[in-house]
């Protein structure tokens, strides 16, 4: 698209309107290291207000021009990739705390706070948001509300869209939604906020969010330890849940990851070779009584096969423990770029049977697959990695035979393609493998009906 097309929105946005070249690549990916999944846009625009939405809405109607709302660019499916061109609409300046009302025990904010500044703002007032991400310093509210994202202590708190109360949409059309409020109950109609949430920029750009914040856990602690016989995982997890204190975090690593991790730095050598790390946490308000919940989680791991357990009794030890779960997808990225980080879900029982089932495919295709993530919620980042022997070319070929497997492995299992990192344009093409006729054409009139001219991220979701 020619630059000039863009000129008539330099009135309203001034040098917040970027068209250059140099300028435009950082906003044509995401974080999916992956080549392939990237697009370049014709311009980039930073709005300061819902009024500024709505008149760049305005101005791409009238022509017809994509609207790729983009927060952190944390995203690992594509959603904020302009994978059609156009406009890609930066949230980052729209990223005032409107209210940490604690009364109401709400906050109201715009979509551009980056996840982890709430978190610190919330501190002081002993509150925090409990449906955040684990990329939470460089992913914003808006990002997290548009893919529902879930993070580590999903299994004990749920995901963002449980904490989303009242939401402010610009349509396609052009119009201000304003859904919701600061009331913890509401059924005075459809759930509209729902339709919103999760909703990837397909349905709108969503401008202000009221977000249901928790009493902040005062007490947090870990026990990490190492499983040699990986399929004793089928009696771990649901004794873990099973605990009378449910754990806010249960995580896993293989032994291909911790292998990986090994290799890679003289600093993580120590790791026991050939077993799968599995970390627990608990919280809650009182530090003796969760140290002695860690306790009773270390003691049940342990009758469960699980060895050399540390636990974590300052916030030091606590962040180190932690260290080794979050090294892991850097470490993946580190051993090769050209991977697919997958986020199959599947009903928790059948995790053990989802990663084993990744290593017939792993030897059926000859391709090393690593697995991590939320045990405790059966989400599992299947992550393949490429083959020395295959260059970038025949990786690219292989990959969506391989996604194919991997995804029908998730389907008999009652699971599904994504649990929180959404369907984006990475997935799009094989939604038909676990949704319906019905389904999909359900979703398709729903977008429709909001954007009937598909300027809303389109390539995206459906
Ligand atoms: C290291 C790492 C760890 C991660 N861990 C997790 C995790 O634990 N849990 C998890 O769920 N995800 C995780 N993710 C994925 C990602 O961080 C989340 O999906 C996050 O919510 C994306 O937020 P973002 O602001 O970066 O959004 P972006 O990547 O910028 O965009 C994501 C989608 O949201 C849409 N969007 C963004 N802002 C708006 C808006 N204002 N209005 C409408 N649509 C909008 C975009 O169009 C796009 O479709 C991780 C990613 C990385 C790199």
């Amino acid at each position: 698209m020619n630059a000039s097309v863009f000129e008539p929105l330099r009135a309203l946005f001034g040098d917040r309107l970027l068209t250059g070249d140099a300028d435009l690549s950082e906003f044509g990916r995401d974080a999916i290291s992956e080549e392939g999944y990237n697009g370049t846009p014709d311009a980039v625009v930073f709005p300061e207000s819902t009024d500024e939405v709505v008149g760049l809405v305005g101005f791409a109607r009238e022509r017809g021009i994509p609207l790729v709302p983009r927060g952190g660019g944390s995203g690992l499916s594509g959603g904020a990739v302009p994978v059609e061109g156009g406009i890609v609409v930066a949230m980052e300046r729209m990223n005032r705390v409107v209210e940490i009302d604690t009364a109401n025990l709400v906050a109201v904010l715009e979509p551009g706070v980056v996840t982890k500044e709430l978190d610190r703002m919330l501190e002081p007032h002993g509150l925090f948001f409990a449906g955040y991400p684990m990329s939470e310093e460089i992913c914003q509210i808006g990002g997290n509300v548009a893919e529902n994202a879930g993070g580590g202590r999903a299994v004990k708190y749920g995901v963002t869209g449980d904490y989303v109360i009242g939401i402010e949409v610009v349509t396609a059309a052009g119009e201000v939604l304003r859904l919701g409020g600061r009331r913890v109950k509401d059924v005075t109609g459809y759930d509209l906020i729902g339709l919103f949430v999760g909703s990837e920029g397909t349905l709108g750009i969503i401008t202000q969010v009221t977000l249901r914040l928790l009493p902040r856990p005062a007490a947090r602690a870990v026990a990490l330890g190492f499983l040699a016989d990986e399929s004793r995982l089928a009696e771990l997890t649901p004794a873990l849940l099973g605990l009378p204190a449910r754990p806010s975090a249960v995580e896993v690593a293989d032994a291909s990851c911790m292998r990986l991790l090994s290799s890679l730095s003289a600093r993580w050598r120590w790791i026991p070779s050939g077993a799968a790390m599995l970390l627990v946490e608990l919280d809650g308000p009182d530090a003796d009584r969760v140290a002695s919940e860690r306790d009773e989680a270390a003691a049940l791991m342990e009758s469960l096969g699980v060895t050399e357990i540390s636990r974590s009794k300052t916030d030091e030890e606590y962040a180190k423990l932690w260290l080794l779960r979050k090294q892991v997808p850097w470490a993946l990225m580190k051993k090769s770029p050209h991977q697919t980080m997958e986020d199959i879900t599947v009903p928790v029982a059948g995790t053990w049977p989802l990663i084993a089932g990744t290593r017939e495919v792993s030897r059926r295709c000859e391709v090393e697959i690593a697995n991590f993530g939320h045990l405790g919620d059966g989400n599992i980042h299947v992550t393949p990695l490429k083959p020395d022997g295959l260059d970038v070319g025949q990786w690219h070929e292989t990959l969506p035979d391989l996604q194919t497997e991997l995804y029908r492995l998730a389907a008999s299992l009652g699971g599904t393609i994504s649990g929180e990192h959404g369907i984006g344009h990475k997935r799009r093409a094989f939604l038909p493998l676990v949704l319906g006729e019905a389904e999909l054409r359900t979703m398709r009139a729903v977008k429709r009906a909001l954007d009937p001219l598909g300027i809303m991220n389109p390539g995206k979701a459906v």
